[in-house]
């Protein structure tokens, strides 16, 4: 599958590998560590030549939960910096631990003007990806965009993204999926009001609510809203 990247940061875009954070069916595209993998090499991470047998062992199984247990945890932190909240400091403090863990075997090497912490060739693949992304996390909690990020209003939609418009008032991951999704929900509510209906405890379609179950560009939608949506001119 292709992957979206529009969290602005490394570990942001991590995080929104899991969809809808919280739900029964929260929609993860992490499935394996194949997906890992894949993901990984779609982020620049890894070289083909990199990912081929990659994810098949046991110890590689174990790497591949431990960077989903890093995921969570790293979405417990951003995801209350984006309601304004310092982070919880046990959280800070576990992933203390991991970042300290991560950079213990990282060497500085010149990048253009500059240095770039790096691991060496040893480093298992699947152990870097979690390094990089410990990397880039640690990167923003000790930066002024901390305060820039923010959560997708869209409805079943956790997606963090760092939100560098000029006004600051970003709302949403993707303005194409989300954005319009929640246009096209307003445009129905409001319509169902004008004619006098309550929708009660049914959805904007007049049907009571069941799972969305469309998938568009790595994002999931309900079947009826996404006609809807296509056909408005
Ligand atoms: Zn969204």
């Amino acid at each position: 599958m292709t992957y979206e990247f529009l969290g602005g940061n490394l570990a942001l875009d991590f995080t929104n590998t899991l969809h809808s954070h919280g739900e029964s069916d929260p929609g993860d595209d992490l499935k394996t560590a194949a997906d890992l993998v894949e993901w990984a090499a779609q982020t620049g991470l890894l070289r083909d030549k990199d990912t081929h047998k990659l994810g098949r062992t046991h110890a590689d199984q174990a790497r591949f939960r431990r960077a989903l247990a890093l995921r969570e945890l790293l979405y417990e932190i951003f995801s209350r910096a984006a309601t304004g909240k310092r982070p919880q400091p046990q959280a800070v403090r576990n992933f203390q631990s991991f970042y300290q863990n991560a950079i213990r075997h990282a060497e500085f090497h010149p990048v253009a003007d500059h240095y770039r912490l790096m691991w060496p060739a040893s480093t298992r693949p699947l152990e870097r990806i979690s390094q990089e992304i410990a990397r880039s996390a640690a990167e923003l909690l000790t930066s002024e965009a901390l305060t820039r990020v923010r959560q997708c209003s869209g409805e079943s939609c956790s997606w963090l993204f760092v939100d560098n418009s000029r006004n600051g008032m970003r709302r949403w991951c993707d303005m194409k999926a989300c954005g319009n999704r929640e246009k096209v929900r307003r445009f129905r509510r409001n319509l169902r009001r004008s004619v006098g209906k309550s929708s009660g405890a049914e959805d904007d379609f007049g049907e009571t609510r069941r799972p969305l179950d469309v998938k568009v560009r790595g994002k999931r939608f309900n079947r009826k809203l996404l006609a809807i949506r296509t056909h408005r001119p």
